[in-house]
């Protein structure tokens, strides 16, 4: 069986084939394929009012378009002291342009001398047969943001999200923790069911 990967963010393709990869024996027969296979794929505008109706729209979208199985998620950060923002604007909030770096500068600048750090991941995983409804998962990863950014690995804010109950970064951790514990990984884990 195919499952073709809804995304052109290879961070979240690095994950994905990695977490399934490791998974149980019974994924082991699924050929996981990106968004590189085909490169003329439509682009996807990610209008809807939640992560799940985003990515339910991703991976029907693929699945019709390639006629495989297909899998997006749609995740957010959401910080408490800024009422949950910048979540499902995550990416944008910065500037459509923007990269990494600057997110991370702009959410550090925001939260300049605010004590309460407390912030989640949220990811919602629509896995979509091109013949069938899609179904879809939450998974969420509690944490703070930190002062500033620290660590190599992962992607987006992994710099700045120090999930709870440990003391660096998604970035310092690397991602075998994180594929461990992170949103992504915890609605993967429900997302399988489907599989
Ligand atoms: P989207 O799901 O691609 O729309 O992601 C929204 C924003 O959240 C992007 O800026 C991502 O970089 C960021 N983001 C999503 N998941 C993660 C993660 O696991 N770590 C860090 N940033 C993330």
């Amino acid at each position: 069986m195919k499952l073709v990967l809804a995304t052109h963010n290879q961070g979240k393709v690095r994950e994905f084939t990695k977490m399934l990869r490791s998974g149980a024996d019974t994924l082991q027969h699924i050929e996981v394929i990106s968004l590189k296979t085909y490169p003329d794929a439509p682009e996807v505008i990610e209008d809807g009012k939640t992560y799940a109706e985003n990515a339910a729209k991703k991976a029907s979208v693929i699945a019709k378009y390639t006629g495989h199985l297909a899998l997006a998620d749609d995740a957010g950060l959401e910080v408490d002291a800024l009422n949950g923002a910048p979540g499902i604007n995550s990416k944008r909030w910065a500037g459509e342009d923007a990269t990494d770096a600057i997110r991370i500068a702009k959410l550090l600048e925001v939260l300049e001398g605010i004590t309460d750090r407390r912030a989640r991941f949220v990811a919602a995983i629509a896995v979509v047969h091109p013949d069938a409804v899609p179904k879809g998962v939450l998974g969420v990863c509690e944490g703070h943001i930190t002062h500033a950014p620290k660590g190599e690995s992962g992607f987006g804010y992994d710099p700045v999200f120090v999930p709870e109950g440990y003391e660096q970064t998604f970035a310092e951790l690397g991602e075998a923790i994180k594929n461990q514990i992170s949103h992504r990984a915890k609605a993967l884990e429900k997302a399988l069911y489907c599989l």
